[in-house]
């Protein structure tokens, strides 16, 4: 299988349930290298711009508000298979929908305020890792 990375977003509402470490155990359990880390307050314009696929939506305005009300920590997961792999992990968007032991069923209540972030394609990762990360930040394993 091939050796992918993608993004994670652990949003607002989970950093301020204070459970960062829980849903990094999920990822390393699952065999997925924290390979770039870092805590951030998003401001307006990054949010707005990291979720520009949705600028058309009607909860977009909404989604900016929650992604720049408190602290998130943005990480880069690398493994076999890592995008699909990291979306099991998270469960579906609506965690009333999200499989039960999924991080979204266990840590999230609503469609508003949903956990965690993952890139939906190797595509998407490529250009969300970017929008975070310089090359020189991303530390793959050396032992
Ligand atoms: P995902 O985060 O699972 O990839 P999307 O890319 O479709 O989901 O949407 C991005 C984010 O926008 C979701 O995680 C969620 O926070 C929010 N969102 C999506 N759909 C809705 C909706 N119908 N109502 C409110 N918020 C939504
Ligand atoms: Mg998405």
């Amino acid at each position: 299988m091939a050796v992918e990375r993608t993004l994670s977003i652990i949003k607002p509402d989970a950093v301020a349930k204070n459970v960062i470490g829980k849903i990094y155990k999920r990822f390393e359990k699952a065999g997925l290298n924290i390979v770039g880390s870092r805590m951030i307050h998003l401001s307006q314009e990054k949010a707005e711009g990291f979720y520009a696929e949705h600028k058309e939506r009607p909860f977009f305005p909404d989604l900016v508000a929650f992604m720049t009300s408190g602290p998130v920590v943005v990480s880069v997961l690398e493994g076999d298979n890592a995008v699909v792999l990291h979306r099991e992990l998270m469960g579906a968007t609506n965690p009333a929908e999200a499989a039960p032991g999924t991080i979204r069923a266990d840590f999230a209540q609503t469609i508003d305020e949903n956990a965690v972030h993952g890139s939906d394609s190797p595509t998407s990762a490529a250009r969300e890792i970017a929008y975070f990360f310089d090359k020189a930040e991303l530390c793959p394993r050396t032992r």
